[in-house]
Formats: structure tokens, C-alpha cells, sequence
């Protein structure tokens, strides 16, 4: 017995959540032997280009809880299923990112820079553990801030006793943040354990699917 559309829309619309939904396509910098260009300052990713963001609802499942599909050995912890409203199309390689914030778990290795901040990975919302090489901690909005993917160490009204890692230092700071996914679909059938898997694709974490 199949489950009408309109009532897995239905379910989806009550339980699922709002997140940002881009369109992923391969950048227009790619040369006739399949790669991106180094010096193209367009794509993010391997050579994509992220277009057409917009809020769409889904449900999102933990994989990890899922172990029939875990044993297929095609996902990692924390890979996550998402679940569209049957009218939004969502496909490989686009991004979806969460408007909730998660722990980023292993945090950002960073180097301080000459300028007033360095780059995150991924947009922060409020910091774990800030940590450097020569053992000194340092805490936000006294000695660091963030703003979207950057965190500032020098800003007007400072206060005196914030301190700065010294140029050139190594430090890492740990955050929770709107964590980036990318979409996969996964190289199993698509009915899995006697259900069908339809219109569900997978998310991995962004900086997982760059260590590839
Ligand atoms: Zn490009």
C-alpha cells in the first residue's frame, strides 16, 4: 500500500523544518580536461557555483539512527537524510544550509592574519573553545567577535585587556554554527529495506565532502 503524495506532503509541512536551499551547478571555469580553473575566483567547492537561494521545508533524519542504511557502508556518521516537499526539486551537488545552529565539531585550524580577522569555514554563531599554540585561551566579545564567517579580533571599543594572537600564530576555534551540507544521492537501490526512498536525498557536511 502506497501513501498518497498530498499526505507525505502533509507530514512534511507539520514536522519537517525551514532551511536555505541553492541550486548547485558545475562553474562555467571548467577546461576541456573536466577541471575548474585554480585562479577562478566564482566557485566554491571543487568547481561549483551555488544560485537561487531560497527557504524550503524538509524533514531531516539523522542517518546515524538509521542502521540498515549505515550497514550499506555508503554513509558516515553524521550524514543525514533530507526529505523535500514533493514540488521542490532538491538534486546532487546542491547545498542546503541549516537555520539552526549545530557544534562544528572538529572547529576551524586558522593562522592569525595581518588584517583585522581571519576566514571561518562556516558561518558562527557562538564559540566553544578558542585555543593557540602558546596555550592561550581567549573568549568571545572580549578578546575575539564574530561576524557571519569572520572572527574579528580588532574592532572600536575593544576593551583594554582583550588579547590578539600574535601574527602568524596557530590557533583553533571551535563553534556552533549554520552548519553547509551538500547533497549526494547515494549508489544504493532506492528502495532500501522495503522502503521506497523516493524524492530523499543525503546531506554530508560541507568540509567532510572537501577532504575527498
Ligand atoms: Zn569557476
Amino acid at each position: 500500500m502506497s501513501i498518497p503524495v498530498s499526505a507525505v506532503d502533509q507530514f512534511v509541512e507539520e514536522e519537517g523544518e525551514q532551511v536555505r536551499h541553492m541550486i548547485g551547478i558545475r562553474c562555467f571555469c571548467h577546461g576541456a580536461d573536466g577541471q575548474p580553473d585554480p585562479n577562478c575566483k566564482e566557485h566554491e567547492v571543487g568547481g561549483w557555483l551555488f544560485l537561487e537561494e531560497r527557504t524550503i521545508t524538509g524533514l531531516v533524519t539523522d542517518i546515524t539512527q538509521r542502521r540498515e542504511l549505515m550497514e550499506t557502508g555508503v554513509f558516515e556518521p553524521g550524514d543525514c537524510m533530507f526529505s523535500p516537499l514533493s514540488e521542490d526539486t532538491v538534486s546532487e551537488g546542491d547545498k542546503i544550509i541549516f537555520t539552526w545552529s549545530l557544534p562544528h565539531g572538529q572547529g576551524d585550524p586558522l593562522v592569525r592574519s595581518s588584517q583585522d580577522y581571519d576566514t571561518l569555514y562556516y558561518e558562527a554563531v557562538k564559540s566553544i573553545l578558542c585555543y593557540d599554540e602558546n596555550k592561550v585561551f581567549y573568549k568571545q566579545d572580549r578578546d575575539f567577535r564574530f561576524e557571519g564567517k569572520k572572527i574579528v579580533w580588532q574592532w572600536t571599543g575593544k576593551s583594554q585587556d582583550g588579547k590578539t594572537p600574535r601574527m602568524f600564530t596557530r590557533y583553533v576555534v571551535k563553534y556552533h554554527a549554520y552548519i553547509e551540507w551538500l547533497v549526494f544521492v547515494p549508489p544504493v537501490t532506492r528502495v532500501s529495506a522495503g522502503e521506497d526512498i523516493g524524492s530523499k536525498v543525503m546531506l554530508r557536511k560541507k568540509h567532510l565532502m572537501e577532504r575527498r
